[in-house]
């Protein structure tokens, strides 16, 4: 099998390894398409705190082709999805519900998806691996992970407001796949959305998945008025749009900032507006395992069409180059296919 190693910045190795066999508890799963992540540029480009060089990539789906020993709910032809981590259900954290801040979330994380094969480790099988339906493509499929960071997102800003869960209206600062992701979450939401963004190809992508409004983030830097919401999801990942955020927040509103910033940032933020116009600042990171199971409903049910978040299918053995364009800014999210003679939407 080939397996796409970053061994450090900007730097990706194919190893051919024999392939491996999966040890008690775990799947040895034949991937059928992997896909870029927002994560992934950021380790390729200077390394991660949370994640080590070595087998690369964590979004896809695949076909199960070998179990091991005690695995019950899946057998060798198994279609399936699943997402790179699962707590241990056992740490303070995860005793009192905060599974996605679990201690133990990043030990065992299912990486090494731009490969021909990859093993999923016990605790991931045991909670976060799913069976894939026929009419759910593996590029489709391969979207459980981000779109779980999504829905957590939207339970995070559910239960902050008991009267009132879903806000009537949201801004989304950035039109990245994580915005675009937002944008179709609200629509299915029934949520007014406006998104943020500064590239015309990106407010284009937003009118189509169905914004009610797109504001260009330039004109929104002069205007001595600036339209405030319900809830600003901000997804642009700077210290300026951080405030920005809770400056389109109005009075009793929700700011949700979902990107994070480089450790040891620190941000200004309006405490007056904060205190005397009682807006709640919220973090979401991660999700739980029903994030996850809610996010896998949606995309059988079809109700997040993600397709056109897809920039371009590519053959697996191209991965490099997908990795260069992305660093230049040619595209969001790429899908890579290991077999490159199987139709487009495999
Ligand atoms: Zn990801
Ligand atoms: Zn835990």
């Amino acid at each position: 099998m080939r397996q796409a190693l970053l061994t450090a910045p900007k730097t990706i190795e194919w190893h051919e390894l024999p392939s491996p066999q999966p040890g008690a508890g775990e799947l040895l799963v034949r991937v059928r398409a992997a896909l870029t992540c927002g994560t992934d540029l950021k380790t390729y480009r200077r390394g991660h705190p949370k994640l080590r060089f070595g087998p690369f990539g964590h979004e896809a789906a695949g076909d199960v082709v070998a179990v091991g020993r005690d695995v019950k709910d899946f057998k060798p032809g198994d279609a399936v999805m699943w997402v790179q981590t699962a707590p241990c259900g056992q740490c303070d954290a995860c005793v009192n519900g905060a599974e996605n801040l679990c201690e133990h979330i990043f030990d065992e994380i299912a990486l090494g998806a731009y490969a021909d094969y990859i093993v999923l480790p016990r605790a991931i099988v045991r909670r976060n691996v799913f069976k894939k339906p026929v009419g759910l493509s593996y590029i489709e499929a391969a979207f459980l992970e981000p779109l779980s960071c999504i829905v957590h997102g939207w339970n995070v800003l559910r239960r902050a407001n008991a009267q009132r869960p879903l806000p009537q209206n949201v801004a989304i600062i950035g039109a990245g796949t994580i915005g675009m992701l937002h944008l179709l979450y609200a629509k299915h939401a029934g949520v007014r959305a406006t998104v943020i963004a500064r590239s015309a190809p990106r407010m284009e992508l937003a009118r189509t998945l169905g914004a009610e409004e797109i504001i260009d983030a330039r004109e929104l830097e002069s205007a001595a008025a600036p339209p405030r919401f319900a809830a600003v999801i901000e997804c642009a990942g700077m210290v300026e749009t951080w405030q920005q955020a809770l400056a389109l927040t109005r009075p009793a509103g929700r700011t949700l900032f979902f990107s994070g910033l480089p450790s040891g940032s620190e941000v200004p933020l309006d405490a007056t507006r904060i205190h005397y116009e009682e807006i709640t600042c919220l973090g979401a990171f991660h999700f739980t395992p029903a994030d996850v199971r809610e996010a896998r409903d949606l995309l059988i049910a079809g109700r997040v069409p993600v397709r056109p978040l897809v920039s371009a299918v590519v053959a697996l053995a191209n991965l490099p180059d997908v990795f260069e364009r992305l660093d230049r800014r040619q595209g969001y999210k790429y899908a890579l296919i290991p077999e490159p003679a199987a139709p487009e939407w495999v």
